[in-house]
């Protein structure tokens, strides 16, 4: 007699368990295709953020939604708050990213390990429970009922730049047996992107300032002199230009060297600064000229902003580091755009109004300095 197979039923039974396995096998399948689509859509959106802000944007707006989060915090290493500073000159607002944390160094992390393992094996992932006396500081305004956390280090050539800090009310989401491959690749590409958006932001600051003063250049005025005036003729509002220059700055040079002229030119920038709004634009010429853009306003009110400047830097003398003080004055020449004649070229329109103002600079200088005209034809 052949040997006994297995009945019908048990075979029947058999199929039925791998048929099981195998539609769990396939569901998983998919849950990990589907979750792999989805961080692949997020790293593609996230490599093409352009700017700083655009790229915070994308990453708030995109994370919780793609990995089930009910919080995605960053914080960036930003020890002499140059990235934060910079930002804030290119026009930032922070208000835009409460989940935005700058941190002035990678040890309020807690996830600086030995300075051995650092080299051999760069800080891994911290999962676990939210405790709010350690972790407030990374989840500034924290859900309701959040419960566990993944503190994930932004590293870049092995030195901590940040942290991506993921939060979930559901107390099982994050625990330290989770494996981090997703999120580590994350973090990745994360500290990628940032690295790179943040030298575009330096890079273009950089292209946009005077070193010297902090205040724009004149590439700067002369690009946003074009996009004032085509705003100005479309939504007709007045803008001004006051052309400044230090009355007798070659004496200060004379006197107090080269590098006393140069504190004396910081601090001409900040005094004229202080006069100005948010919206107005201050740069530096070349030299010991400066250019400030008005915007919505007349000749007569940027007259009264430049009698202001006179005033504020002819009031208080000056004082250098080296404890010397000095008085300094500067004539100004004030001219308003009244051409709102859209045939006539934006470029000859905003050459006009500089050199109406530094004609009205130079009659300035003509009629004794310290004083400021305005440009009428
Ligand atoms: P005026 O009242 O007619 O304007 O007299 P002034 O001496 O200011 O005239 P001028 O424009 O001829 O002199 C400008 C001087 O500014 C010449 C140069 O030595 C100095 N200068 C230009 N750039 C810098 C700078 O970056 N730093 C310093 N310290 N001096 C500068
Ligand atoms: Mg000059
Ligand atoms: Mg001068």
């Amino acid at each position: 007699m052949s040997e006994q197979g297995a009945s019908p039923r048990e075979l029947e039974a058999e199929n039925e368990s791998l048929r099981a396995r195998m539609a769990y096998l396939l569901e998983q399948a998919e849950r990990n295709h589907d979750i792999m689509c989805r961080h692949q859509a997020f790293d593609l959106e996230i490599v093409g953020a352009a700017t700083f802000p655009e790229l915070i944007d994308t990453i708030f707006r995109t994370l919780p939604a793609i990995s089930d989060l009910d919080i995605a915090t960053l914080c960036l290493v930003d020890p002499d708050a140059d990235i934060h500073g910079v930002m804030v000159k290119l026009g930032v607002d922070f208000d835009d990213f409460p989940q935005l944390v700058f941190v002035a160094s990678d040890s309020a992390f807690g996830f600086v390990p030995s300075r051995r393992a650092l080299l051999t094996a760069p800080s891994k992932p911290l999962l676990g429970p939210y405790v709010p006396t350690l972790h407030q500081a990374m989840f500034p305004q924290p859900p309701a009922g959040l419960q566990s956390i993944a503190l994930v280090p932004l590293l870049r050539n092995k030195r901590i730049i940040g942290s991506l800090n993921l939060g979930s009310v559901n107390a099982s989401r994050f625990t330290p047996a989770l494996g981090t491959d997703f999120i580590e690749h994350m973090a990745s590409i994360i500290a990628i992107c940032l690295e790179n958006v943040i030298s575009n932001e330096m890079l273009k600051y950089i292209g946009l300032t005077d070193s010297l003063t902090g205040v724009y250049n004149r590439r700067y005025i002369d690009r946003r002199l074009l996009e004032e005036i085509g705003r100005a003729r479309r939504q007709a509002y007045r803008i001004s230009c006051m052309y400044i220059d230090i009355d007798h700055f070659k004496a200060v040079n004379d006197n107090f060297g080269h590098p006393g002229g140069d504190e004396v030119l910081r601090e001409v920038a900040s005094r004229i600064k202080a006069e100005l709004r948010l919206s107005d634009a201050l740069g530096r010429f070349g030299g010991e000229e400066f250019v400030v853009l008005l915007i919505d306003a007349d000749l007569e009110s940027a007259t009264i902003v430049a009698q202001r400047i006179r005033a504020s830097i002819d009031g208080a003398p000056f004082e250098l580091s080296s404890g010397e003080r000095l008085p300094v004055s500067v004539s100004i020449g004030v001219a308003t755009l009244d051409d709102f004649e859209r045939d006539h070229a934006i470029e000859g329109v905003a050459q006009q109004l500089v050199a109406q103002a530094d004609n009205a600079l130079y009659q300035a200088k003509e009629n004794g300095r310290n004083r400021v005209v305005s440009f009428d034809e």
